[in-house]
């Protein structure tokens, strides 16, 4: 069997962590068995839809680094689609979901159907007034073929719907990660297949594509089940084989609710603009519902695409954890090499320096380095423009009785000082000068020298920081903090 994966997102905003992490286990999967995964735009909501959407959707997948084998194609400016069975859009596929909702009808299996949304209103009302659960009943679904074509020639409006066929016995479908799912018999109306505007909705469009597409494997959310039971049932109907599925479990924030922006989840062009690396994403929400069977948690892409499988997908919740996912993101800039480090932190810099500055910066400092729009913050303490003093902290500091002391001494001994670098030997010898001389020390000594040193009382250790900044400035800092 050819394995064939899509993803068919509906844009109507940014890609967001749960539709990335459905990307995801279809690429993982495609991958791991050499198989294709395609992308496929669901666009035939006219009310959702935002076609301005979409590009970003696609470059965000591309920054993740999940290339698709067949689909719109960001190369050109129409992304126009590229594949044996283009095109991709739902939309330029009209005339094909009209196709086969025609056999329908031809076939008996779908009618015209004449209802206007008030008569469907008052079914809907009438239903609720005798707490009955609502499904559509519509008086056409018996219309001999003739009377239905009659009356599109009067130009009366219609909608195609589904002949759900009427049964007394549960509905039930077969998941790979849950199994036998059962839906009770009278739980389905008859549903449109293809609304008055002559657009199909979406359970029909994505059956017509997934049997059309070849798609073996399905890989979505939870929410999709009771759509996988009609898409199932248009299958059927229309003779294709339905695809397996495997429904993802939902993704909750840490407060356990419903994964939303106030539970720290934010778009991936978010994560893109803070300086998280593709990989450490990937690695972070291939965990929200595949559970590896160890404790290891640090994945590269090819070790995931190796170890993902359908049977250790789980059931209960994924957690959206933002520090897990900062961790993480530290873990992967570790495995970065100085020169991919170097480039990708350049891109954060407002105004980068030489190579060779950086050169020198980056190794002693990049053990702290959790993103790389926070190691550009980092690298911009040790640049003169970067010399930002933090106001307040700082005054607050040079309050106290000593910190005058403390810098006036520094630099007088920096003026004395022969090399144009010292390092944390030399530094000590200055610290036990000021112990010896004035009896400053501790928090008295730290505190107001820090502020000479970084424009402010906390941050990275005077160990790893001292050696990185030339004599010369030292002095011009220390002299400022003095002036201030
Ligand atoms: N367009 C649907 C959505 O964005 C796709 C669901 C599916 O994978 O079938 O939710």
């Amino acid at each position: 069997m050819s394995i064939r994966v899509r993803f068919a997102p509906s844009p109507t905003g940014w890609l967001h962590v749960g539709g990335a992490r459905t990307a995801l286990f279809n690429y993982l999967f495609a991958k791991k068995y050499k198989g294709c995964f395609i992308l496929r735009v669901e666009d035939t909501d006219q009310n959702r839809h935002q076609e301005e959407a979409l590009r970003p959707i696609l470059e965000s997948l591309k920054w993740l680094g999940l290339d698709w084998d067949e689909g719109p194609s960001l190369q050109s400016k129409q992304l126009k689609s590229i594949g044996p069975h283009a095109p991709y859009r739902q939309k330029d596929r009209l005339a094909i979901y009209k196709k086969y909702a025609e056999q329908l009808i031809s076939q008996g299996k779908a009618y015209y159907c004449f209802m206007s949304p008030e008569e469907e209103a008052q079914q809907k009302a009438e239903a609720l007034k005798k707490e009955k659960a609502w499904r559509v009943f519509s008086p056409y679904r018996n219309l001999p073929l003739k009377s239905a074509k009659e009356n599109i020639k009067q130009e009366k409006n219609f909608c195609i719907r589904f002949k759900t066929p009427q049964k007394t016995t549960d509905y039930s479908i077969t998941d790979l990660v849950r199994g036998k799912v059962n839906f009770p018999g009278d739980s389905l109306g008859d549903f449109i297949l293809i609304r008055s505007d002559g657009y199909p909705v979406y359970n029909f469009s994505c059956a017509v594509d997934d049997s059309l597409m070849k798609i073996s494997h399905i890989f979505r959310a939870e929410e999709h089940l009771s759509n996988t039971l009609k898409q199932q049932l248009i299958q059927k109907a229309l003779g294709f084989p339905p695809p397996e599925t495997s429904h993802l479990s939902i993704i909750l924030g840490k407060d356990k609710k419903k994964l939303s922006k106030r539970s720290g989840a934010e778009s991936l062009d978010h994560y893109q603009k803070e300086g998280y690396l593709p990989s450490a994403l990937i690695n972070f929400l291939s965990l929200l519902g595949w559970n590896p069977g160890t404790e290891k948690e640090f994945f590269s892409r090819e070790e995931l695409i190796q170890n993902f499988s359908v049977n250790r997908l789980n059931l209960s919740a994924g957690v959206f954890d933002e520090d897990k996912l900062l961790w993480l993101n530290g873990e992967h800039i570790k495995t970065l090499s100085e020169i991919d480090l170097l480039k990708q932190i350049k891109v954060f810099l407002q105004e980068p320096p030489d190579d060779k500055i950086l050169r020198k910066l980056i190794p002693p400092l990049r053990s702290g380095f959790k993103t790389l729009k926070q190691a550009a913050q980092t690298i911009e303490l040790f640049l003169d423009k970067g010399f930002v003093i933090q106001k307040e902290a700082v005054q607050a500091v040079l309050r106290w009785p000593k910190s005058k002391t403390v810098i006036e001494k520094w630099i007088s001994w920096l003026q004395k000082f022969p090399k144009t670098h010292l390092n944390i030997e030399d530094f000590k010898l200055f610290q036990k000068q000021i112990q010896s001389e004035e009896q400053i020390k501790g928090k008295e000594f730290f505190m107001p020298l820090r502020c000479a040193l970084m424009g402010r009382p906390e941050g990275i250790e005077i160990k790893i920081l001292i050696h990185l900044l030339e004599k010369n400035q030292l002095l011009k800092r220390a002299k400022k903090i003095l002036n201030l």
